[in-house]
C-alpha cells in the first residue's frame, strides 16, 4: 500500500465514522460531522518531515552523500515511535507512509505512542562495518535534537538491527551528556538494556495472529454467533479440517520470516510444514517441507539462502531452487509476506494460491489486491494487526528503562501475546460479523476511532 492509498483509506474510514450516530458521543449530526472532518484533517497530515544528508568517507569511493529521513506523523496517543530502516528503496514518501502506519498500529494495540519512521537510503550489504558504524552515528548527529525518550523513540527496522541501535545509543549518549539515554532507542542488545526476546518478537507475534485465529478464536465461536463472512469462514473450516499438515510459504527469511516459520513448524496443536522460503535472490521449495532449524543455522552464519546444489549440500537442506518471486504463487495454504512493500498487486494477485495471507512486512499488498482477496474468500491479516509484536516489546523495553528493572523473556513474550490477543479478539469478531469491509478497514476503524476520541478529549477539534 502506498502513501496515497493509506491516506485514501483514512478518509473513507473517517467519512464512514462521521455518519455513525454513536461516534464521539456527539448526538447532533451536523456538529459530529464538523468535528470528525477536523479529526480527519489532522489524522491525514503529518506533523514533521526532516530530511538531511549524511556524508561518509567510504573505504573505496571517497566521500559520499546519503539522504536520510525522520518523519513524525503524529503524537496524539503518545511519544513518536517507529523504526529506522536502511534500504535503497527509502524515499520521503515511503518513510511518511510507514510513519502513518506506525500511528495506526500503535493506536490499534493501545500503546502509549504516536507514529514515526526513519530511513537512510543505503543498502547495508554494500558497506563495511566501519562505514555502517559511521552512517549510524552520523544519523544520530543529524537528528538527535528531534529524538529523545520523552519525544521520539526509534527502533530497528528493515536493514538495521541491535548492533546499529547500540551504535546510535552510544552516539546519543555522547551528544546528550548527562541526560537519560536508555529509553531513547528500543531494540538495543540485551547487554545494553534491551528487552529479552525483542529480536524474535515480531516473528512470534505474526504466527500468533494466525494460530490464535485458527485455534482459539474458532473455538470461542458459539453456534448462534453471527458469521457474515461465509467464504472466509469456510476457508478457516477447510484449513482446520485438513488431514495432512497445513503448508506455509514465506517471502523473506530475515529476522521476521525465519522466526515466524520456526514458530509454524514448532506449533504443537496443528501440524504445519514450510514448503517454500525465499530471499531477494532465491526461492527454495519442497512439497514435504524444508528443515527450518537447519536453514536458520546456515543463514545465521551470514549466508544468503543456498542457491545451488553445492550450497544446499553445505546447508544440509533438501529443496529445489526456484526464482525469487515464485514464492508468491506457489501452491500453499498460508503465505507470510516478510520482505518489502507492494509485492502483491494487480499483475500477480490472481496467481496467488494461498488461502491465508499474513502481512509480516509493512504494506506488502496493494489496496486493489486486498479487495480482490476479500472477494475470493482469502483471509488477509493486515500489517498493523499482525506485525505489532516488535513495537509492543519495544514498549516493554522502554518501560523497563524507566523502572530500571529487567523483565524475563517469559514475562516479555507473555505480556506481548496478551496484548496482541486482546486486539485480535476485537478485530476478528468485528471482521467476521461485518459484511463487506476488509480486515484492514476494520483495523483502521478501531485505530482511528481511538485517535479521534483522544483528539476530542484533548480539546483539539
Ligand atoms: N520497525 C518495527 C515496526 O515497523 C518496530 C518499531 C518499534 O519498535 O518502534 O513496527
Amino acid at each position: 500500500m502506498e502513501k496515497q492509498e493509506t491516506r485514501q483509506l483514512i478518509e473513507t474510514v473517517m467519512d464512514k465514522l462521521a455518519n455513525r450516530a454513536d461516534f464521539l458521543g456527539i448526538e447532533d449530526d451536523e456538529k459530529r460531522r464538523k468535528v470528525s472532518a477536523s479529526a480527519k484533517e489532522i489524522l491525514k497530515t503529518t506533523d514533521k518531515i526532516i530530511k538531511s544528508y549524511i556524508r561518509v568517507s567510504t573505504d573505496g569511493k571517497g566521500v559520499i552523500r546519503i539522504p536520510a529521513y525522520r518523519v513524525q506523523h503524529n503524537n496524539i496517543s503518545g511519544f513518536y515511535k517507529g523504526g529506522i530502516r536502511f534500504s535503497e528503496n527509502v524515499n520521503e514518501d515511503e518513510v511518511e507512509n510507514l510513519a502513518i502506519l506506525m500511528t495506526l498500529k500503535n493506536s490499534l494495540h493501545r500503546l502509549p505512542f504516536g507514529g514515526a519512521k526513519g530511513g537512510v537510503h543505503v543498502d547495508s550489504r554494500n558497506f563495511s562495518e566501519r562505514e555502517l558504524n559511521l552512517i549510524s552515528r552520523k544519523y544520530v548527529q543529524r537528528f538527535a535534537r528531534d529524538l529523545g525518550p520523552n519525544h521520539d523513540i526509534p527502533a530497528p527496522d528493515l536493514g538495521t538491527n541491535e548492533r546499529v541501535i547500540d551504535w546510535m545509543v552510544g552516539e546519543y549518549k555522547t551528544i546528550k551528556q548527562g541526560e537519560a539515554y536508555l529509553g531513547s532507542f528500543t531494540g538495543k542488545s540485551v547487554e545494553n538494556g534491551g528487552a529479552k526476546g525483542r529480536r524474535e518478537a515480531t516473528g512470534k507475534g505474526i504466527f500468533l495472529s494466525y494460530s490464535w485465529l485458527i485455534d482459539q478464536w474458532l473455538r470461542l465461536q458459539k453456534n448462534d454467533q453471527q458469521i457474515n463472512r461465509q467464504k472466509q469462514w469456510q476457508t478457516l473450516i477447510n484449513l482446520t479440517q485438513k488431514k495432512e499438515s497445513i503448508s506455509v510459504s514465506v517471502q523473506g527469511f530475515g529476522n521476521v520470516g525465519s522466526v515466524a516459520t520456526l514458530e509454524a513448524v514448532k506449533y504443537q496443536k496443528i501440524a504445519h510444514k514450510v514448503v517454500a522460503v525465499s530471499d531477494q535472490f532465491t526461492t527454495l521449495y519442497h512439497e514435504d517441507g524444508i528443515n527450518i532449524e537447519r536453514l536458520i543455522t546456515y543463514t545465521n552464519k551470514g549466508h544468503d539462502l543456498p542457491s545451488n546444489d553445492e550450497e544446499l549440500k553445505k546447508a544440509g537442506i533438501k529443496a529445489s531452487v526456484r526464482l525469487a518471486n515464485d514464492v508468491l504463487t506457489i501452491e500453499t495454504d498460508v503465505l507470510i509476506l516478510a520482505a518489502i512493500e507492494d509485492v502483491i498487486h494487480k499483475e500477480n494477485m490472481e496467481d496467488v494460491k494461498a488461502k491465508v495471507v499474513i502481512e509480516g512486512a509493512n504494506a506488502p499488498i496493494t489496496e486493489e489486491a486486498d479487495h480482490y482477496f476479500e472477494e475470493q474468500g482469502t483471509i488477509v491479516i493486515p500489517d498493523i494487526l499482525a506485525n505489532a509484536g516488535g513495537v509492543i516489546v519495544s514498549y516493554l523495553e522502554w518501560k523497563q528503562s524507566r523502572v530500571t528493572e529487567l523483565f524475563s523473556e517469559e514475562e516479555i513474550i507473555a505480556d506481548m501475546s496478551e496484548k496482541m490477543i486482546e486486539t485480535f479478539k476485537i478485530v476478528y469478531d468485528m471482521y467476521f460479523s461485518s459484511v463487506d469491509e476488509t480486515m484492514r478497514f476494520n483495523c483502521f476503524t478501531l485505530s482511528l476511532e481511538r485517535l479521534s476520541s483522544l483528539l476530542y478529549r484533548h480539546g483539539k477539534l
